[in-house]
């Protein structure tokens, strides 16, 4: 099976091709399907499409057939069910961050799209939609073959229940810098408590206070349990800071989703960050159940059609729609490297106005990045805020770059930072000089710090780096 799998993804071409054959002859075979009924036409071909696919592309039969546009590898294979492009934590020989012994899904997909169309880097830019279980086990054949009905839509429906346009009482200074990029963007992070006492939460920010213009607020973060992000971040908001609200599709199918988002946005939360979350393996909750019932892309696309049509995903409408400034996480570190590109192309399409990428330890491969992020215009449409951060020493780092999915250190780097005398100070020095360098890189709107429980130490780099001056920029909403 396995080199069979191997084989069709080599000869991904010729796939794609017989593939494309199908569809065009498939409309031809309608009057034999309606001769002999969708149903019976359905239990002969079903048990021949599930052998064919399985066998060559280890199909999982979610009914929603997207081979022809990745690859011909299946993206149901995935074990956080991305159906936009690959997670931020593909291991850097390309294995998948939550079953190493295989390879990622999205590193397969990639190769084949460099088969199908040689030069390009993805055959697709689609946004593929989030699955409808209910097709679970169905045919895709048959549908090419007898396409269902279209039920008509209940046109009144929608009209008489259009969500009401309010002017928004929040203010949301993050998203204006964003817009109008008036000066170099600076954002930390933070991870909210493991408590219900907010002080420890507030103490933490106050370090920031007229240092950042926004402060994010991590949604178990690694896959751990901690106060939630939309509580802490409506917290921060009350205490005067913008904040971002971090949230995963790792622990709540669309249902909680939309309703959590609703509810924050209701408490005056503004930015949203969507991301798709650590695998559960990483945290102390090793055992909970994985639920990634969107992936980020869709989970974007879902907030924009609250924020902008005010409906939910079901097409039901709201009350008042939610005022959202939505963005999304990048990782160009690690591979597939030329679908990393295309997967920004999709997050931007589907809402993300503002990007904050994974730690940036490795300049040549961001400024590349950058360089094709540029030729597609993306830095016009969604301010790129390029993340980094400060380790205490060569041993973290490399602790950091084995346990962290997603995080690439070069050697160069841990062997700079472990000949120093002082590695603190050596780690600082090297946060700064990166920070200046990327500063120094067309299209990057600004820099995100990050640190885990390192809340002093990311303020003096701030400051030292010449982001914020305490003083002159003290009035400044954090
Ligand atoms: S590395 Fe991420 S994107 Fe790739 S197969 Fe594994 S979970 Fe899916």
């Amino acid at each position: 099976m396995k080199t069979l799998r191997r084989w069709s993804l080599k000869h991904a071409r010729g796939m794609r091709g017989l593939y494309g054959l199908f569809e065009r002859m498939a409309p031809r075979l309608a009057p034999v399907a309606e001769k002999i009924g969708v149903q019976r036409l359905e239990a002969v071909v079903l048990p021949i499409e599930r052998a064919a696919k399985r066998a060559f592309f280890d199909c999982q039969m979610c009914g929603q057939c997207g081979l022809s546009v990745t690859g011909m590898a299946c993206p149901t294979g995935c074990a956080k069910g991305m159906r936009n492009g690959p997670c931020g934590g593909v291991r850097l020989d390309g294995q998948c961050e939550v079953r190493p012994e295989r390879r990622c899904t999205w590193v397969d997909a990639t190769e084949g799209d460099a088969r199908i169309l040689p030069g390009h880097t993805s055959t697709w830019t689609r946004r593929a939609a989030p699955r409808d279980y209910r097709l679970t086990g169905r045919s895709t054949w048959i549908p090419m073959i007898a396409p269902p009905k279209a039920m008509p839509v209940p046109a009144a429906a929608s009209a008489t229940q259009a969500p009401r346009v309010q002017d928004d009482p929040v203010d949301n200074p993050f998203a204006t810098l964003c817009r109008e990029r008036s000066r170099f963007i600076v954002t930390v992070e933070i991870s909210p408590p493991d408590s219900a006492d907010p002080r420890a939460l507030l103490d933490r920010a106050a370090v920031f206070r007229g240092l950042t213009d926004a402060i994010n607020i991590t949604d178990g973060a690694g896959a751990n349990c901690h106060m939630s992000s939309a509580a802490a971040s409506a917290l921060l908001h009350a205490a005067g800071y913008t904040p971002v609200s971090q949230v995963s599709c790792r622990d709540r199918n669309r249902i909680a989703l939309q309703g959590d988002v609703l509810g924050a946005a209701a408490l005056g939360i503004r930015n949203v960050l969507c991301l798709t979350g650590d695998d559960v393996s990483k945290g102390d909750h090793a055992g909970a159940k994985p639920v990634f019932d969107l992936d980020s892309v869709n989970l974007l696309h879902t907030l924009k059609g609250m924020s902008e049509r005010g409906e939910y995903a079901s097409g039901r409408k709201l009350q008042h729609a939610p005022r959202l400034f939505l963005g999304a996480t990048a990782n160009p570190f690690v591979p597939p490297y030329a679908e990393r590109i295309a997967n920004l192309e999709r997050k931007v399409d589907a809402g993300a106005q503002f990007i904050q990428t994974q730690f940036c330890f490795d300049i040549e491969r961001l400024e590349q990045f950058m360089h094709a992020v540029r030729a597609r215009g993306l830095h016009r449409r969604a301010a790129i805020i390029v993340g980094v951060g400060v380790l205490s020493t060569a041993k973290a780092l490399r602790w950091m770059a084995d346990h962290v999915p997603g995080v690439n250190v070069p050697l160069s780097v841990t062997e700079r930072i472990g000949a120093a005398a002082d590695q603190r100070l050596e780690g600082k020095r090297f946060c700064i000089e990166t920070i200046q360098r990327i500063r120094g890189i067309e299209g990057v709107a600004g820099v995100h710090l990050m640190g885990y429980r390192n809340e002093d130490v990311l303020a003096q780099i701030i400051v030292e780096a010449g982001l914020r001056t305490p003083a002159r920029d003290v009035e400044a909403v954090s």
